[in-house]
């Protein structure tokens, strides 16, 4: 493959900045590393807050972006599990050491070192990125489309979100329904689950796209689920609605916090949190997790409900994630 010399980007050069487009010189695969050419790159909330600042330790300055699809296009030194014409995805984890505890113990989503793509190391925001090649996730000819990007996070940590509610929950709510909620609606029905939506205030957009997915009900967050949920999975980034979610929940429930940011969760009775409810956060992925989904997904005709934007709108994309203007996910097109 003939590779130019330099590539376009959306860059952050400072957090609470729109991003910059930039032209970059093009990047060279480093031993265990390969160089890909980007197809899509979905547009997550974790961006939002990279962006925003919520995270706060992003490198700078930083292409972001970790629903990445493409093509491998060079492969660097100490590799051989990939070859040139590859199609693979790239997600949010990008590095993990191998060695620590946590990765001993097979929850490598917890590594001490780990590298997160498009916040500690550059995404795919861009024409072109590389990625150690053990984190480049082999993909089936249908993820050459763009709109299947956002299976890359906004399905992934669904996913590892799904796996923690155990398989005896029937009544399940949702709260924020956007990209992932979207997709794990569909594996949630394929399982015979009812699933109860619940979104801002107002938004019928989403409500409406729910019920469309098969939701059992869907309704505002400010009201009361019309069934005592067996678990809940919190996909917006409001602390406000894990006491609210815990006040629907049944004795012994979960509740699922997806996002890896929320707003301060205000204090609550004791008597919500009583009779063996439980909090719990997800955070990241493994490996085999992505294994996990991607079989699963071929079983299921799983479908993601996208908005498309060149790469050069970045900023508008982000914007309109910000607003709630996107129903489904966003994803970014190479040109
Ligand atoms: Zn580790
Ligand atoms: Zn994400």
């Amino acid at each position: 493959m003939n590779l130019p010399d330099t590539m376009n980007c959306m860059m952050l050069v400072a957090q609470g900045q729109p991003l910059v487009a930039k032209t970059v010189a093009m990047p060279v695969p480093g031993h265990g590393q390969v160089l890909v050419k980007i197809i899509a790159c979905g547009v997550c909330r974790t961006d939002l807050h990279v962006a925003d600042g919520d995270l706060t330790q992003p490198k700078l300055p930083l292409i972001p972006g970790h629903e990445i699809t493409g093509i491998i296009a060079k492969t660097g030194p100490g590799t051989s599990l990939h070859k040139t014409g590859d199609l693979v995805g790239i997600p949010w984890l990008g590095y993990t050491c191998g060695k620590c505890k946590y990765c001993l113990k097979g929850k490598e989503n917890l590594c001490s070192y780990a590298l997160f793509t498009g916040y500690t190391i550059d995404g795919g925001y861009a024409g072109y990125t590389v990625a150690f090649e053990q984190f480049c996730l082999p993909l089936s000819q249908k993820f050459i489309y763009p709109s299947m990007a956002p299976m890359l996070c906004a399905g992934l940590i669904g996913y590892r979100s799904w796996n923690m509610i155990g398989s005896d929950a029937v009544n399940i709510g949702f709260y924020g329904f956007g990209a992932a909620a979207s997709i794990l609606i569909q594996i949630a029905r394929s399982q015979g689950k009812k699933v109860f939506a619940f979104s801002r205030p107002g938004d019928t957009e989403s409500q409406n796209m729910a019920k469309r997915l098969g939701a059992h009900w869907a309704g505002d967050s400010s009201q009361a689920s019309p069934v005592p949920l067996d678990a809940a999975i919190l996909f917006a980034p409001a602390g406000e609605l894990v006491p609210k979610a815990l006040s629907d929940t049944d004795k012994g429930g979960l509740v699922i916090c997806a996002g890896i940011h929320m707003s301060d969760i205000p204090s609550f009775p004791y008597s919500l949190l009583w009779e063996e409810r439980t909090i719990q956060s997800v955070a990241n992925l493994t490996r085999e997790d992505a294994a996990g989904f991607f079989s699963t997904i071929a079983a299921i005709p799983v479908h993601t409900e996208t908005k498309l934007y060149p790469l050069h709108e970045a900023n508008t994309a982000l914007n309109d994630l910000r607003k709630g203007a996107i129903h489904g996910a966003a994803v970014l097109v190479m040109d």
